[in-house]
This record gives structure tokens, sequence and C-alpha cells, in this order.
């Protein structure tokens, strides 16, 4: 049975630490497709639970502060990750500030166009980016795990498509014409640095339950 987003069951749980709705749906469907199993909680299912300050340099060292303070108040093994658009021209920004990059936390839209405006003279050619993003495991025995996905590809100056969310519409993945806001949620996942980084996960999740599930 694959890993479900629900209630209260008797498989083992695993908490997906984040408030983002759009991560959570992308990071339940990675996981279900990976067959593990295991019931997956949300935060929303943690009333009170810690909302840390994303105040790393790096988005491993984000990622591992969002994920160690869920474990901690939940007592439970716990994923979190954190991730951004990188420009080349930009010299790698907006990088880990992508989510408040106009100032304001979360407003994809205004981010996106100061994203185009910031790279309007810049030429075509120079536009390369890259999506990262850096997952961490941190399991109740303390053991900490972090793997880091990359999805290299090239920025277009026109928004196109409604999928996904944040810089879809303005990012076509490298050897694609569609932006990954034209893809299907299955085409992103397969490719895309969120994909890797939790596939990257796979093998210590399933070491973790196996441990879990011995008398
Ligand atoms: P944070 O990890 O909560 O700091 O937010 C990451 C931000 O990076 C999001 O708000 C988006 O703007 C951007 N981002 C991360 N992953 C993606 C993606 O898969 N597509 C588009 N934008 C993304």
């Amino acid at each position: 049975m694959s890993a479900t987003l629900g209630g209260p069951g008797r498989r083992p749980r695993l908490v997906l630490a984040t408030a983002n709705p759009h991560k959570l749906s992308e990071l339940a469907r990675i996981l279900a497709d990976e067959r593990i199993d295991v019931e997956l909680a949300g935060l929303d299912r943690f009333p009170g639970a810690p909302r840390v300050a994303e105040t790393g340099a790096t988005f491993a060292e984000n990622a591992l502060l969002k994920a160690r303070a869920v474990a901690a108040f939940t007592g439970l093994p716990v994923i979190a990750e954190d991730s951004g658009l990188c420009v080349d021209a930009l010299n790698g920004m907006p990088g880990v500030l992508s989510a408040r990059w106009s100032g304001r936390h979360g407003d994809d839209e205004a981010n996106l166009r100061l994203v185009l405006a910031q790279v309007a003279d810049v030429p075509d050619e120079r536009l390369g980016a890259h999506f990262t993003c850096a997952a961490a495991l941190v399991l109740p025995s303390g053991r900490e795990h972090v793997s880091e996905g990359t999805l290299r590809g090239r920025l277009v100056r026109e928004p196109r498509g409604t999928n996904g969310f944040g810089y879809d519409p303005i990012f076509v993945p490298e050897g694609e014409d569609r932006t990954t806001a034209q893809m299907s949620g299955a085409e992103k996942d397969a490719i895309s640095h969120r994909g890797r980084a939790l596939r990257g996960l796979r093998p210590v999740i399933a070491a973790h339950l196996a441990r879990a599930a011995q008398p």
C-alpha cells in the first residue's frame, strides 16, 4: 500500500512539515508514487506546531531547521523541505529568498513579476536558471538526513500555464518547450527538484520503517 495523506490510522506516520498546500500535495503525490507504506500527516494535523523562520543561509539549513522543530514537537519522523529558484543572471538569487522576493511572503505573482523585471535587459541566451530543493528527514532517534535535487532550465519572459505554483509559469526545463506550469503533476514530479530530493530519501525512510516494524 502506498503513502496516503489522511487521518489517524494504524500505519506508521510521517509528518510533512509544510504549510504550503501546493508543496504538501506535491510531496504527498511523490511519496505515494514511491509506494512507501506510511500515513502522511500535514502540519494542519498538529495545532500549535512551531512555524519556523527560514533564517538559514542554505536550502539544507532551512529544511533541517523546520524538520528538527516539528520532530521535537510531534515526536514523529518528519520531512521538511526548502526550495527555490536560482537565476544565473541574478547570481543565484532569489534562492532561499524565493518565497518572499517581492517583500511579501508567498505572493507568487509579485515574486514572478519582479524576477521578470530584473532580467528584462538580460539577453535570451543568458536566461539560464534552476530550481533546487533540499529535503530533510529527522527521525525520533535524532538521526538526520538531507537529500538535494535540482532541475535545470531557463526563464521565459511571458508566463505560460496554470498548473503548479510559484515560478512555474516562467520556467522551462532543459529539453522541454513547455513551462512546468504547462506540465501535468506526474510529468513535473518525474523530473522536478522536489521529486529528485524526495526519491533520494526513499532508502532511509524504508530502513526506518523496517526498524520500527521490528518487535
Ligand atoms: P519556501 O521553501 O517555503 O521558502 O518557498 C519556496 C519558494 O520557491 C516558493 O514559494 C516558490 O516561489 C519557489 N518554488 C519552490 N519550488 C517551486 C516549484 O516547484 N515551482 C515553482 N516555484 C517553486
